[in-house]
Parts: structure tokens; C-alpha cells; sequence
């Protein structure tokens, strides 16, 4: 800014455009970072745990969602803070390549957080702080190895993958029908997976709901579920060894592109066109029909005629599949997607054992299942639930339980959940400490208090008080060498995780560890702000 006179001797002043914008520096700006992100992670706090609250949350057009899964609810929420917005995509990452622990990653995060901002009052160098946060991070992937176990599972018998899948499903609405949607995904999976190269394409399990009956009506279907009925209420509602044509192209006479005028003004000029469209439907019908199709899967409509037409040859068909259903119809039986009448031929027909139209309860919804696809791997978890939003939510919940068992496939180690691994990596965390001689131990010792969070919001959570619990919880785990004694948040009666069957893959808390220590590192290493006018303000 700079005083000016002009050529009257009036004095004016110059703002470089520079300076209009708002900006933060130094430790201020951590600090204001840090708070935005923290309270942020105070909203999920609330929501850790299989007695979390879920949250309710309403789209701008009305749409809402009530939901548990901390990656839903900080997506849904509306967050202008850029390092707030870093939060947000830290739960997307551990989404993505975990599919589960999205809370407790943003849990986490936020009590580190705390803990610099301690740090940082103290006087000590984010620098610093970063470099302590990184050795305790190390101390505690070693200690998460050590304490892990590996799990036994076949394709037969897999109690313990059960177990898993229902820790990731207990805390979410379906928790009473979670053995049954455990059950359910482990079978998915196991259809899907290739166990040899421990890899399983999760994009071949298409997960659909639809709203009415109740949870506990969700089935596997081995196959594909399509939302739609027959066109016509008399065709076969069923069709075994089912040769599917599986059609790109509108059951319509063609219509020329160019703008075009049709003069009909005598009976006889009606009646050529009327019959020449009923030629185009019957050549149509009739290719679909020599190439040995029984079922008739299009992405468009049918004309009334062309429907009879089909009905007539004995048919099923379906219409306004859309395109993302028929690409995985082709996918899974080996069809080929016919975009033309002229190109059908017996050889792109896709084969499935059976496909049939079922009715749901007392309702009048048909829904076509095509089962036992020639590519026999795709399947389908078919969900119901008395509204859309439990619908939803269940979709979510097997997500992270699919997620959950695929990450056990491919590494079957897990640890113990409750908190207890937070609580051995604290124990273990505060020992490293003490060795440490330098600045950097402060920041060590904060570390593990910051792990205390967990155990402590999950006990908060269920009624308990969370420093008698955490207190308890420690010296038990230090007095009997068992880093498997958690939070007794259903009130079994037992602290051992082991026996309440609480388990967590250790690629899940590995991975919570390490992106939550990152971000952390990151928001430390910004130490200035600068905004456009009036945005950080
Ligand atoms: P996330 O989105 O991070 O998976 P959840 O709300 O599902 O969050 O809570 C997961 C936490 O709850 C984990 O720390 C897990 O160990 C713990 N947990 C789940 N079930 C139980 C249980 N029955 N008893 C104690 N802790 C549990």
C-alpha cells in the first residue's frame, strides 16, 4: 500500500492487488488449518464404533442420506475449507484402497492434529514435529506386524472371514442382519476370486437394491439382476438354457436422419406404409428368431406391434436395459452387443442357464434374473430393505464388507479391534519414547496419546467413561501381555477382542496409520495462506 499525491497535492492511495488477497502466515496459518481440519474429525468422533451415531445429512435438492460410513458423510457434507477438503480426501483414499476404516483414519487424524497444535504451543518446530510423528509411525507398523495373526480359510469352511466381514458391518444399520450379509458377500467373493493370483475383480460383483421386504430377504443371485419386467404380460416368465440377443437397436422402422416430409392423402398410400412397417417388424422379429434366440434383451423400446410380434414367437423380452446392464449381460454370457438387425447371428447370442422374471413379495415389482452365465463369475447381490435410505445404506455396508474380505484374500493377516491395536502401538509408542533423547521425543509421547483417541471415542461412544476405560484397558494389556484386550463396547463382558470376535485386517490399520500421519506432515509443512479477497475470513 503506498500514499500518493497527485498533481493538486491531494493525497490517494495505491493497493497493490497483491495485498487485497487475504493471507495467513507462520505458525497462524498452521494453526488455523489445524482447527479447520480438527473439527471436522470432531463431527465423525461421534459416529466410531458399533455404538456410533449415524449422521443425517440433506443434498440441496432434498435428497437424504443416513449414514455411518465416514467417507458418505464427509462427501455429502458441503466443505469450503481447503484443508478441510484434505480431510475429505484422506477418507476417499483409505475408500478407495481399503474400503473400510474410513472413520477411524479421520478419527485419528484429528486427535495428531490436536496433538501438534500441543506441540506447537510448547514451542516446538513443525519440522520437528513431523520428523517425531514419523518415527512413532514406524514403531507402529512394526508393532502391528508383530501382533497380528495370520487366519485359516478354504472355500469351505470360513468361520473366521465371517467374523471379519461382520466387524466392518457392525456398526452400521444392518447390524442385526449382518451374519446373513456376511455370509452372503463371502460366497460372492469366492465365486469371483481367482485364488492363485490372490486377485478378485470386485467390478464382477454388482451389488443392487431394491426397496420393499426387509433385509433378511437379500439374496446372491449367481448371475445378474436386471430392474426390469417382460414387456408383455403374457410372454414366458421363464426360459432355461436361455440364448440371449442382446440388441443396441430400437424394434422401429429406420428414419432417415435428414429432415424429410411424407404426403399421405389417399386410404391406399396409408395402408402400403401401415404394411410396409408391419413388413420391417416381421423381418426383424424373424432374423431374432432364425438365429435361435429365445430371450431379447434391448436398450430401447419396443412399438406396440413389434411387441406382439415377439410375444407371438414365443419370446421373452425385456426392454429399456440400460447400457451399463447390457454391456455386463454381454460380459457374463458370453454375448456379443448387436448394434444392427442385419449383423444377429447365432454365434453373438450370449448364453445363460436360466433367465426368469421374479416377483417380489405382495408388490407389483418384477425384477428378471439372469442366472448361470455362460461367464459363470459375475454375480449379484440382490438387497432389500424397507426404504430407500436402508437400501442404501446396506449397499454401502456390503461394500465395505466386500472390501473388507477381498483384503483378506489377498493377505490373511488381521489384528485385533475394540481399539486394543491402538492400545498396544500406544503402550509401544510411549517405550520408543523414552529412548529417544531430543525434541523429537515429545512428539513421540504426543503420538501415542493421539492413538489413545480411538479406544477412547469407541468407549465415549458406548456410555463408558473413556479415561477409566483407557486407564483399565492399559495396564491390563501391560500386566498380562495381551494387546488383544479392547473396548467392551456391546457390554459382553469380556475385554478380549478375540473372543467378542472383533477383527480388522492389518492392511486396513496399517494403511489408517500411515495416511493419517501424512496428512498430518502435510497441513505441518504449509505456513502460508493465501486466499482470494475475503475467502479465508
Ligand atoms: P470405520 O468406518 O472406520 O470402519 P466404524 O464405525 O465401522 O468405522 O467403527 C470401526 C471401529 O469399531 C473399529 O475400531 C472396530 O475395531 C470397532 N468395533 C467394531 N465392532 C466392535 C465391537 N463389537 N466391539 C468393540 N469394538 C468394535
Amino acid at each position: 500500500m503506498s500514499l500518493i499525491f497527485d498533481e493538486y497535492g491531494r493525497p490517494y492511495i495505491i493497493l497493490q492487488e497483491q495485498e487485497r488477497k487475504t493471507r495467513i502466515k507462520g505458525l497462524d496459518a498452521i494453526r488455523s488449518n489445524i482447527t479447520a481440519a480438527r473439527t471436522l474429525a470432531r463431527t465423525l468422533t461421534t459416529s466410531l464404533g458399533p455404538k456410533g451415531m449415524d449422521k443425517m445429512l440433506q443434498s440441496q435438492d432434498g435428497d437424504v442420506t443416513v449414514t455411518n460410513d465416514g467417507a458418505t458423510i464427509l462427501k455429502e457434507m458441503d466443505v469450503e475449507n481447503q484443508v478441510a477438503k484434505l480431510m475429505v480426501e484422506l477418507a476417499q483414499s483409505q475408500d478407495d484402497e481399503i474400503g473400510d476404516g474410513t472413520t477411524g483414519v479421520v478419527v485419528l487424524a484429528g486427535a495428531l492434529l490436536e496433538q501438534a497444535l500441543i506441540l506447537l504451543d510448547r514451542g516446538i518446530h513443525p519440522t520437528k514435529i513431523s520428523e517425531g510423528f514419523d518415527k512413532a509411525c514406524e514403531v507402529c507398523l512394526d508393532k502391528l506386524e508383530q501382533i497380528s495373526q495370520k487366519i485359516e480359510f478354504n472355500e469351505n469352511s470360513y468361520d473366521d472371514l465371517v467374523k471379519a466381514a461382520m466387524t466392518t458391518m457392525s456398526s452400521k444399520v444392518v447390524n442385526r442382519y449382518s451374519q446373513q450379509l456376511a455370509e452372503i458377500c463371502i460366497k460372492a467373493i469366492f465365486s469371483v476370486a481367482d485364488f492363485e493370483r490372490k486377485d478378485i475383480n470386485l467390478d464382477l460383483i454388482k451389488v443392487e437394491g431394491k426397496v420393499g421386504g426387509t433385509l433378511e430377504d437379500s439374496v446372491l443371485v449367481n448371475g445378474i439382476v436386471l430392474d426390469k419386467d417382460v414387456s408383455h404380460p403374457q410372454m414366458p416368465k421363464a426360459v432355461d438354457n436361455a440364448k440371449i440377443c442382446i440388441l443396441t437397436c430400437p424394434f422401429e422402422p429406420p428414419k432417415p436422419k435428414t429432415k424429410h416430409k411424407l404426403d399421405i392423402d389417399s386410404v391406399e398410400k396409408y395402408r402400403d406404409l401401415q404394411k410396409a412397417e408391419q413388413e420391417y417388424f416381421r423381418d426383424m422379429v424373424q432374423r431374432v428368431k432364425d438365429s435361435g434366440a429365445n430371450v431379447v434383451l434391448c436398450q430401447w423400446g419396443f412399438d406396440d406391434e413389434a411387441n406382439h410380434l415377439l410375444y407371438q414367437n414365443g419370446l421373452l423380452a425385456v426392454r429399456w436395459v440400460g447400457g451399463v446392464e447390457i454391456e455386463l449381460v454381454a460380459m457374463a454370457t458370453h454375448g456379443r452387443i448387436i448394434p444392427r438387425f442385419s449383423e444377429i447371428s447365432e454365434k453373438k447370442l450370449g448364453r445363460a442357464g436360466k433367465v426368469r422374471e421374479v416377483s417380489l413379495g405382495t408388490t407389483h415389482d418384477h425384477v428378471i434374473f439372469i442366472e448361470d452365465c455362460a461367464n459363470s463369475k459375475a454375480v449379484t447381490i440382490f438387497l432389500r430393505g424397507g426404504s430407500k435410505m436402508a437400501v442404501d445404506e446396506a449397499k454401502r455396508s456390503v461394500h465395505d464388507a466386500l472390501c473388507q474380505v477381498r483384503n483378506l484374500i489377498r493377505d490373511q493377516r488381521i489384528v485385533y479391534g475394540g481399539g486394543s491395536s491402538e492400545i498396544a502401538c500406544s503402550l509401544a509408542v510411549s517405550e520408543f519414547a523414552d529412548k529417544v533423547s531430543g525434541v523429537e521425543q515429545y512428539a513421540i509421547r504426543c503420538f501415542a496419546d493421539a492413538l489413545d483417541a480411538i479406544p477412547s471415542a469407541l468407549a465415549d461412544n458406548s456410555g463408558l467413561s473413556s479415561l477409566e476405560t483407557l486407564g483399565a484397558l492399559k495396564a491390563a494389556q501391560t500386566k498380562q501381555n495381551n494387546s488383544r484386550l479392547g473396548v467392551d463396547c456391546l457390554g459382553l463382558g469380556t475385554l478380549d477382542m478375540k473372543e467378542q470376535n472383533v477383527y480388522e485386517t492389518l492392511l486396513s490399520k496399517k494403511q489408517q496409520i500411515q495416511l493419517a500421519t501424512q496428512l498430518v506432515k502435510m497441513i505441518l509443512k504449509i505456513d502460508d495462506v493465501i486466499g482470494p479477497t475475503d475467502a479465508l475470513t
